[in-house]
């Protein structure tokens, strides 16, 4: 279409949207659609239910040609589709569960260019006579749907859409709109480069706040502490049994743990229903239907729940072990509070869970072996959320950063464990706490590669341990030499070092911990040990007596960017997305978004500096180090 004055365009906006039944735009739907029309590209991040459909609708609505939207979820399509077709926007739906008859009969309707919108499942595009079409008539725009379902190692890969890049390819002239609610900075980029569109494509992003929610970490020993833990929120947020208000989604890790939840919470008075993927359908529908239909106060359930339930009064959502990612996280915390209401997210934890992730990461599937870079990526992840369950700042606010939606960070949130325990905060020792990591590093490197996390504990405490006896450990100066400090003590103590890079695990079946090459630096003072310390007994038991966990180190944090070092992470972020895309590489290959963000706060100028950033070591310095170089030379002021 011509290019039309601003006026003009106003009035096509809103004759749109008032076609499409809405009376207003909802904050950021038409700077998204103003965008994609004038840069012909977009991609656009917000959470589920932020009215993404809108920014592709609309636009289908006024413009001439045909809208091909790629999306995975054939029942939306479904519903969408109705929805338009209600409004008198022609709409249609290619998948495989309609009949080949049918199929047929639609295409050859589109074919005649009939029909505005067109939704197709990713395993569609390949069909022949549907990419025949395609070339037949006019394309005004490619939207797509879920596009974080195109990153190889996010948590939602299909393979199907990997063809979409070359169909951008083959639709030259089509605006393009990539659709997701969860991607971080580097799956950001990877869509992109996936998709051919350009490092200048105009990103979104908005509506990741919650500021609704009051996030929580809990530290936890024993079953004992987690059920106390649990029962507490329930009665925080729920009330008593049978007489609660709205409900609660727990998170358990495993089958047999949603079984033995859900049985005790029973017994506690709620009505509360299993929920796992081992289930029958029939008892998958049943739970599924009586949370929808406010039968249950409470879903114990593996991550298998979740999709698809859209129940508003959701009051708590509890994980009883923490999930793969901070993505996953907030994917399933997100659940509480949709009605905007005051909900609450608790995130419980051993030093348990970290071993046993690792293994679960590293377990072979079925025959072929695992890429090590996976590997490395899923565990990169894994310590996100370990360093964010840290906490140290606001736990709102570093979600956000870690989404890369800065703008909507509120300085605080006021309401999480951190901010509520920040305020009535006492003031650390530097220097001693420096003393405390440096002696717990010492122990580790002199257990490194022998023996686990808790015989460093016990050589901390000077325990009687026949492992640090047969090996002579028991001599030495290291031996005791933090025995004022409870055991339970020194094991978080060490976890903090895990989750803050300079202590790792070696080994699957009996892990050994090691000391890492940054671990090393901080037991010789070469860099600051920046890390808060686990709190002592007493603050402890204070934080527990209000259902509240503790805040940890600043070091896993992640980096507040000043607005110049911003600048810098920009730049780089374009860096490694050309960089990708000329080495046929997924962006995170090239650097991890936290590498980035530490050499935007590095500025190095030599390739030594350059590796002290996060994540970068010498074959990584080497390869892409000198181009990392100059992007930091050229954005240096002056
Ligand atoms: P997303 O694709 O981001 O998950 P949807 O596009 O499905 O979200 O929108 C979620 C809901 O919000 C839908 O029911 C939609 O009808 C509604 N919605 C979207 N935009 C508006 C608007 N401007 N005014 C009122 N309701 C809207
Ligand atoms: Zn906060």
């Amino acid at each position: 279409m011509p290019t039309p004055s601003a006026a003009e365009l106003d009035r096509l906006l809103l004759a749109g949207l008032q076609r499409l039944g809405y009376d207003e735009f909802r904050p950021g739907q038409r700077e998204a659609i103003t965008t994609l029309l004038a840069t012909r590209r977009l991609l656009l991040v917000a959470p589920t239910g932020g009215g993404k459909s809108l920014t592709f609708q609309l636009p289908a609505a006024i413009l001439s040609g045909t809208t091909l939207v790629v999306s995975p979820l054939i029942a939306l399509m479904h519903d969408q589709v109705a929805a338009l077709e209600a409004r008198g926007v022609s709409a249609t739906y290619l998948a495989s569960t309609l009949s080949g008859a049918e199929i047929s009969a639609r295409m050859a309707s589109i074919a005649r260019g009939q029909t505005r919108l067109v939704y197709v499942a990713p395993e569609r595009l390949s069909a022949p006579g549907f990419r025949e079409i395609v070339r037949q008539i006019p394309i005004s725009l490619l939207a797509i749907d879920e596009a974080h379902c195109i990153s190889e190692w996010g948590h939602d890969f299909r393979p199907e859409y990997l063809q979409i890049g070359d169909l951008v390819r083959e639709l030259d002239g089509a605006c393009v709109l990539a659709c997701t609610a969860t991607a971080t900075p580097v799956v950001r980029d990877e869509i992109l480069a996936r998709l051919g569109l350009g490092a200048d494509t105009p990103q979104l992003l908005r509506g990741f706040a919650r500021p609704n929610l009051a996030l929580r970490v809990a530290e936890i020993e024993e079953r004992r502490e987690r059920h106390h833990a649990v029962d507490g929120l329930l009665a925080e947020a729920l009330g008593a049994p049978r007489s609660a208000q709205g409900a609660a989604i727990v998170y358990a890790p495993t089958r047999k743990a949603t079984e033995e939840e859900s049985e005790r919470l029973r017994k506690a008075g709620w009505r509360v229903l299993p929920y796992h993927a081992g289930l029958e359908p029939p008892a998958r529908d049943r739970a599924q239907r009586a949370f929808m239909d406010r039968d249950l106060d409470v879903v114990v359930a593996t991550n298998a729940f979740g999709m698809g339930i859209d129940r508003g009064d959701v009051r708590a959502v509890v994980h009883l072990a923490p999930p793969s990612s901070i993505e996953a996280y907030y994917q399933e915390v997100g659940r509480a509070g949709r009605d905007g209401n005051d909900a609450y997210g608790l995130l419980l934890f051993t030093a348990a869970d970290i071993v046993l992730r690792k293994r679960l990461i590293e377990r072979p599937q079925e025959d072929f072996a695992i890429d090590p870079a996976v590997i490395e990526h899923k565990w990169g992840l894994f310590l996100e959320l370990l360093r964010w369950a840290e906490g140290g700042s606001c736990r709102h606010d570093a979600i956000l950063r870690y989404f890369g939606d800065e703008g909507e960070a509120l300085g605080g949130c006021g309401r999480c464990d951190v901010c509520v325990s920040l305020e009535d905060d006492a003031g650390v020792d530097e220097a001693e706490v420096t003393l405390i990591v440096r002696k717990a590093l010492s122990a580790v490197a002199r257990v490194h590669g022998r023996f686990g996390i808790q015989a460093a504990a016990n050589l901390l405490h000077g325990a009687v341990d026949p492992r640090l006896q047969r090996s002579g450990l028991d001599r030495t100066p290291t031996f005791g030499v933090l025995r004022e400090h409870p055991q339970p003590w020194l094991m978080r103590l060490l976890r903090r070092c895990v989750s803050a890079g300079w202590v790792d695990f070696s080994g699957d079946d009996r892990p050994t911990v090691i000391l890492t090459e940054a671990g090393r630096r901080v037991m010789k003072a070469e860099i600051p040990a920046r890390l808060l310390l686990p709190p002592n007994g007493e603050t402890r038991a204070r934080t527990r007596a209000r259902g509240e966990p503790h805040r940890g180190p600043g070091e896993g944090e992640q980096l507040d960017l000043d607005p110049a070092a911003l600048e810098v992470f920009e730049a780089l972020r374009a860096h490694r997305l050309d960089v990708a895309r000329t080495e046929g590489v997924p962006p995170y290959v090239v650097a991890s978004d936290r590498s980035l963000r530490e050499i935007a706060m590095l500025r190095p100028r030599t390739m030594e500096e350059l590796k002290l950033a996060h994540g970068i070591g010498p074959s990584k310095a080497e390869r892409f180090g000198a181009g990392f170089l100059r992007i930091v030379a050229d954005a240096r002021p002056g």
